[in-house]
């Protein structure tokens, strides 16, 4: 698996207050069954665990979508954004309401319901991960 997605996998961990970290293992809840999931310490999934990105990539910059967006700083990769989902639900997810686009009703329901999910479960990652000077203690 590419670095760069390890590294989200990772990002979605260690800013999900359901998931744990014992014995080189992450273990969590899928976002949409509940499914236990696990994740190596590396960030490599283990069996059905995936990335989802909760509000689908392809909604950013549109309209439609702005009042969800909005609430991941406009950014897909977002910390906020992401969660660690079973292969199979992630799939359901991308051909049913991400492809039904943010203009149906029913599919903004469903995706801002997920991210209601997803911010309920959010902590906010640890002071080593965030590498922004916004967060350092500047007055103002
Ligand atoms: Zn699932």
């Amino acid at each position: 698996m590419r670095p760069a997605l390890r590294r989200l996998m990772l990002l979605a961990a260690h800013t999900d207050a359901q998931a744990a970290l014992a014995d080189g293992l992450w273990t969590t809840r899928c976002l949409h069954c509940r499914r236990t999931l696990r994740l190596r310490a590396d960030g490599e999934p283990i069996g059905a665990t995936s990335l989802e990105h909760v509000i689908p990539r392809a909604w950013f910059g549109r309209r439609a979508a702005a009042a969800l967006t909005a609430r991941v700083g406009d950014v897909p990769d977002d910390a906020r954004n992401l969660a660690l989902a079973c292969a199979r639900c992630n799939q359901d997810k991308g051909k049913g309401p991400d492809a039904r686009g943010p203009s149906d009703a029913r599919a903004f329901a469903v995706v801002a319901t997920l991210l209601e999910a997803r911010l309920a479960r959010w902590r906010p990652p640890p002071a080593c991960d965030r590498g922004d000077a916004a967060l350092s203690g500047r007055d103002g």
